[in-house]
């Protein structure tokens, strides 16, 4: 008889813990439902850098498993087919206001690349040899390429997977659903019973498992990005990401959209409205690297909730006295960096019937839900 699983949770964790559910099922001997309701997903919000190497964090669970996150896009794209329009190795470039800082962040590149692949290549750029490959800013910093470094399309990355996971037979229902207490899931259909369950709920997951009387630490942070139009032959979807330090990331996408972004506002919770102050910084920080931007080139404001911890680190394993319900989240600003790697290890614990060892990547769970 097939074993029943369910997964809550369609974000970056929740798709690919369901696509390799199905991926990695050859026998068929799941029978898996994602159930997501969609409501201010973070990934489908996200700016979609993947370039974890140069960060100012010195948490090393964390960078392990941001590095490995990075590293384990290469799996990801082959075994999911994923297109350029999806996950694309552009290049970042990391910028350093003071240019001792840049030396010395240029010298910690050089060696970490020594011990990671995924970084391809480092170089320090001049002014003008940033303005040559990101052609259309009009006052370009000094900065460091990383070549490895990449841009996801969060709500394309989302949609592919679910297709996929779709074609592998995982049903995926759009709906909120919920714990009672003895551990059941109500859904549509009344109250069900999974033999494993995986909670990917983001920003939600205190409300997921209150029921079940535990007290997850996590809380609302919301993020607002800006999508604009650039008409300019100086464009175009193979630039690489600019990530100015202590302002806001320049992202070139394709169809001539330009994103900057991202907010982080505390006291924003869970609430998903636009607002023009958030418009007009992102504009405004924008506007020193190309002064042409301008206020009507912006389409539309993103608006998403990230899910902190206390510590800034992402979590995953199972709950601490129930080895059915596994779980991952808080995972703050780089999620799409750390969330598909996760999302793998959770499927392959179910797939496998037994928990990997993550304690290099995470500490206890009990860290965090208490
Ligand atoms: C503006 C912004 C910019 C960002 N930029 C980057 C970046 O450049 N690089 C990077 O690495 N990361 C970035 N991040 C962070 C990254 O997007 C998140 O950390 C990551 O997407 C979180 O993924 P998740 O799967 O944990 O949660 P989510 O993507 O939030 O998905 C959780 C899903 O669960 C659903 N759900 C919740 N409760 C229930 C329930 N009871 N029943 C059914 N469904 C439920 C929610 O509606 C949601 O769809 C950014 C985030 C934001 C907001």
């Amino acid at each position: 008889m097939q074993k029943r699983i369910a997964v809550i949770g369609g974000g970056i964790i929740g798709a690919t813990a369901a696509f390799y559910l199905g991926y990695l099922d050859q026998t068929q001997s799941l029978s898996v439902t994602l159930f997501d309701d969609d409501l201010g997903q973070a990934t489908k919000a996200a700016s979609g850098i993947i370039s974890p190497w140069l960060s100012k964090r010195r948490n090393k669970r964390w960078y392990t498993l941001a590095k490995e996150g990075a590293s384990f896009y290469r799996k990801l794209v082959t075994d999911a087919n994923l297109g350029t329009n999806v996950y694309q190795q552009t290049g970042t470039i990391v910028t350093r206001k003071d240019p001792n800082d840049l030396d010395s962040l240029f010298q910690e590149a050089e060696i970490k690349l020594r011990h990671t692949p995924a970084m391809r290549s480092v170089a320090l750029l001049s002014s003008q040899d940033v303005g040559k490959r990101l052609p259309f800013l009009t006052n370009p910093p000094a900065g460091i390429l990383v070549e490895g470094g990449a841009k996801i399309d969060g709500l394309r990355f989302v949609e592919a997977l679910l297709d996929q996971a779709q074609k592998r037979h995982v049903e995926i229902s759009r709906q909120r659903v919920f714990f009672d207490e003895s551990g059941k899931l109500r859904t549509s259909k009344g109250l069900e019973s999974f033999d494993k369950i995986i909670i990917a709920t983001g920003a939600w997951m205190k409300g997921t498992l209150k029921p079940l009387n535990y007290l997850v630490k996590v809380r609302p942070q919301k993020g607002q990005l800006i999508d604009l139009t650039i008409k300019s032959k100086h464009y175009g979807s193979h630039l690489p990401v600019l990530m100015p330090e202590s302002s806001s990331d320049i992202i070139p996408f394709e169809h001539d959209k330009l994103v900057v972004g991202a907010t982080h506002e505390n006291d924003g919770g869970f609430d998903l409205k636009p607002t023009s102050e958030a418009r007009n910084r992102l504009l405004t920080n924008a506007k020193a690297f190309d002064q042409h931007l301008q206020m009507d080139q912006i389409d539309r404001v993103r608006v998403g909730t990230r899910a902190y911890t206390d510590d800034f680190a992402p979590f995953f394993g199972h709950l601490p006295d129930n080895p059915n319900i596994l779980l991952g989240g808080g995972l703050g600003s780089s999620g799409l960096t750390t969330g598909p790697l996760i999302g793998y290890f959770l499927a392959r614990a179910v797939v496998e019937g037994q928990l990997g060892v993550w304690d290099k990547y995470t500490k206890p769970i009990s860290h965090y839900i208490i």
